[in-house]
């Protein structure tokens, strides 16, 4: 992180009136929300209160600049369906941030631990800030003063925050310690992705890219496909991205494709996925890789593949490119890498989508887990939580697959229709508190 002071201009988003457009992400949870609720037959009250947020929190974040100036950010902080549990979800440090992306991502939060059954709801919060720009100590502040501006929320028993884009375990530290000294104990419950040293969870940091390769597996059972032979492209190198492939690799699946935002590389043979992990520790990027061939990020999403993992960004299957893709399965690594048109573009075409709410899920249920032996006080080795992340994905692969079969409708649909309907069953439970 850079320590030289800039000007403060870096803090205003450039293209804030831009970014409400057609691929708005609370406008693209809430199209499929919509349609889950409608072959539900959700009742007109239940569909009201699920499809609001309950608390949507906006705070000033000013903290001093190495140079002595003070500036002023601002933080989000959505808490969108707790009847299931405390909150969970992440905390992003990003220019992209609006409250409209925070409100989505809790959303996409609460369907996702409904889905796979995990006493959560769910909340998201951010900061817009470029952390590039910014040094270690004006992050630490930043992080610091933002949780302070949302402890009253904050909570093992109300709120519980992870890492999310462009913040770590560092962060989540600083969390934990800051919300611990407010509270005058130690309080390890009130975040996860912690460092393992402080109450974090083994096995937690390969979670997610686990639970992806978990569902791909499913997903070829079901369709009676063989994993000697598959081929598998990959967006992404990063934590979801690069543990995916290789945890594919080691299935026996042939990695053909793999990317970051350098560009991608490409071997029809296969590419080995060891040694691309050890390469771009030192090198960083992808594209300085010289043992296979270099492809675009737009290449590899219609390379010749059985199956497709964006683990990257949102919205890059678009109504544009949907055609284009030969894989027969698509893994959403990624939160919301599919735009609600490219959806039926693929349903026509025969593509088998295990979406997001489920096949990234196991990064959000290790976290559980972290949560749990942190209140327990009592830490699993790693075998026991692996094993339990398996348990819990294959299950809810299946639960996804025969709602989806019993209502005929599509991987995606079936997946909030079950988180909807889990979600709208505590609600009936509990009544309206008047
Ligand atoms: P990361 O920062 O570790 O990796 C991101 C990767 O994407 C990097 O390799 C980066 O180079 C690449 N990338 C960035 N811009 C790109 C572009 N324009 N084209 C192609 N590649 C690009 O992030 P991550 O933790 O792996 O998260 C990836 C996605 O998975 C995000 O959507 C995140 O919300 C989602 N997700 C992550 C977790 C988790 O536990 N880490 C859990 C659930 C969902």
């Amino acid at each position: 992180m850079s320590t030289t002071s800039r000007p403060s201009s870096f803090l205003i988003r450039p293209d804030k009136d831009t970014f409400l457009n057609e691929e708005n992400p609370f406008e693209a949870m809430m199209s499929r929300f919509d349609y889950a609720a409608q072959r539900l037959n959700l009742d007109p009250g239940l569909y009201k209160v699920l499809r609001t947020p309950e608390k949507q929190i906006i705070v000033a974040v000013p903290f001093l600049r190495d140079n002595g100036e003070v500036d002023v950010l601002t933080g989000y902080r959505v808490l969108y369906n707790t009847s299931r549990g405390p909150a969970k979800g992440g905390i992003r440090f990003d220019m992209n941030v609006t409250l409209d992306e925070v409100k989505a991502l809790a959303a996409w939060m609460t369907w996702k631990c409904a889905v796979v059954n995990i006493p959560f709801g769910g909340s998201k919060g951010g900061v817009v800030c470029d952390p590039s720009l910014l040094s270690n100590a004006e992050l630490e502040r930043i992080t610091r003063r933002y949780t302070s501006a949302i402890i009253e929320t904050l909570g093992p028993d109300s709120d519980v925050p992870a890492p999310d884009v462009n913040t770590n375990e560092r962060m989540m530290a600083w969390i934990m310690d800051t919300y611990s000294m407010h509270k005058r104990h130690t309080v390890t419950a009130v975040v996860t992705g912690k460092p393992v040293e402080m109450g974090g969870s083994l096995g937690r940091r390969e979670a997610t890219g686990r639970g992806c390769m978990i569902v791909t597996r499913e997903a070829l059972r079901k369709l009676r496909m063989p994993i000697a032979g598959t081929r598998v492209a990959v967006q992404g190198f990063g934590n979801v991205g690069s543990i995916a492939a290789q945890l594919m690799e080691e299935l026996g699946l042939t990695v053909v494709a793999v990317s970051d935002k350098s560009g991608g590389v490409y071997n029809p043979k296969g590419l080995r996925i060891k040694h691309l992990q050890e390469f771009v520790k030192p090198h960083r990027f992808l594209n300085e890789y010289k043992e296979a061939e270099q492809l675009t990020n737009d290449q590899l999403l219609t390379v010749e593949c059985e199956v497709l993992v964006p683990a990257a960004l949102e919205n890059v299957i678009t109504s544009q490119n949907a055609r284009d893709i030969k894989a027969r399965i698509i893994c959403e690594g990624a939160n919301g890498p599919t735009t609600a048109n490219a959806d039926k573009i693929l349903e026509e075409g025969g593509v088998f989508v295990i979406p997001d709410i489920l096949a990234n899920a196991g990064g959000v249920t290790v976290s559980y887990f972290e949560w749990v032996q942190d209140r327990g006080g009592y830490f699993w080795d790693e075998e026991t939580v692996n094993q339990r992340l398996e348990r819990i994905m294959v299950r809810s692969f299946d639960e996804v697959a025969g709602m989806a079969g019993r209502h005929g409708v599509n991987m995606r649909i079936g997946a909030y229709m079950l988180a909807i309907e889990r979600v709208a069953a505590v609600h009936r439970l509990r009544g309206l508190y008047a």
